[in-house]
């Protein structure tokens, strides 16, 4: 089941050549390989939408883009998994584009005036090309590019300062904005965080999560006052739970996504559920007083 195979945590380090797993990884990883190159990805690529929400109005601010691939061959493949072969294949810029402009298209579906979060590769702004690429999407779409979030890792970012330091340059000067997403997972100083052209920093879910010890706590807290201090906006990703959520208010965190309000879900049930701005605040309202 590809579903369930977790390309991050197979390929951390552990020494497991030559084992039977191993061998199973290569081989699905081959034929994962293989439906992407053969795959007709318009019709078989999708985006969803997860609500990305104020702290403390419970509004909806913005919607993220999340990849969905459904190979007829294998079945639901994750995000995480067919991204990085798309990258290692070469294909990735080619998936970004055709992502990017389903995103748009949905972007009248999904409730209004929020903002839309899209995810970049290290590769989308590795050349000036890449970028020209992204800004004709963006404009033969006729979406003003204020209402956009470009998404990078710290370690998509890391992988060649100077070109995404640019890239992303390029993006807020036409009007969209930069978050640096998984924050705190890049094994990278901090030093750099000053000199990114960035106004948003997501903090990974491994923070929120680790917040139910007291060190933890601290160190999610330290994370916020960092944002807050350099004017970054933060968004926690992977809450879950309501004492999750309270902390975040007590700390100062602007705003959160995760399971506890919304999976993924296509742009008109995100419409549908979360449309009115009474509809979400009546839902965070709900979760923190049931507590
Ligand atoms: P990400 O950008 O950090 O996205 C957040 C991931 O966390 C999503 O996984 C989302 O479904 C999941 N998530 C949200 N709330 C919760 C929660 O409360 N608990 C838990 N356990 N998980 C939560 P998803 O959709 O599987 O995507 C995984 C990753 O794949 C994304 O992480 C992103 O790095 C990448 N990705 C997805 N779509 C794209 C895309 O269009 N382009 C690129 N380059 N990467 C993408
Ligand atoms: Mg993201
Ligand atoms: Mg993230
Ligand atoms: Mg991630």
């Amino acid at each position: 089941d590809y579903a369930l195979y977790n390309a991050k945590s197979e390929h951390r380090g552990v020494s497991v050549l030559y084992s039977a797993k191993h061998e199973r990884r290569i081989r699905s990883e081959r034929a994962v390989e293989a439906a992407l190159q053969a795959a007709d990805l318009d019709a078989e690529m999708d985006v969803h939408f997860q609500p990305i929400v104020h702290v403390e109005r419970g509004t909806v601010l913005a919607a993220e883009a999340l990849a969905r691939w459904t190979s007829p061959q294998i079945g639901q493949v994750r995000p995480d998994v067919f991204i990085a072969l798309a990258e290692r294949a070469g294909i990735i810029h080619r998936i970004t584009l055709m992502l990017l402009e389903k995103a748009l298209a949905s972007l009248e579906r999904l409730p209004s005036g929020i903002l839309l979060s899209f995810n970049l590769s290290a590769h989308d702004l590795a050349s000036e090309e890449a970028v020209t690429g992204l800004a004709a999407v963006i404009q033969r779409s006729g979406v003003e590019p204020s209402r956009l979030v470009f998404e990078l890792t710290e370690t998509a970012v890391l992988r060649d300062f100077p070109a995404a330091e640019h890239g992303m340059r390029r993006l807020r000067a036409l009007g969209a904005r930069i978050a640096l997403d998984d924050f705190g997972t890049g094994q990278s100083g901090l030093s750099y965080l000053h000199r990114l052209p960035i106004d948003k920093v997501k903090i990974d879910r491994s923070f929120v999560s680790g917040a139910s010890e007291p060190s933890g706590r601290e160190l999610l807290s330290a994370v916020v006052a960092l944002c807050r201090s350099l004017r970054l906006e933060c968004i926690a990703e992977g809450v879950e739970d309501q004492q999750q959520l309270r902390h975040l208010r007590e700390i100062g965190c602007d705003a959160f996504q995760g399971y506890l309000f919304a999976k993924p879900m296509p742009a008109e049930e995100l419409t549908a559920r979360f449309g009115s701005a009474e509809h979400a605040r009546e839902l965070v309202h709900q979760e923190l007083l049931r507590a």
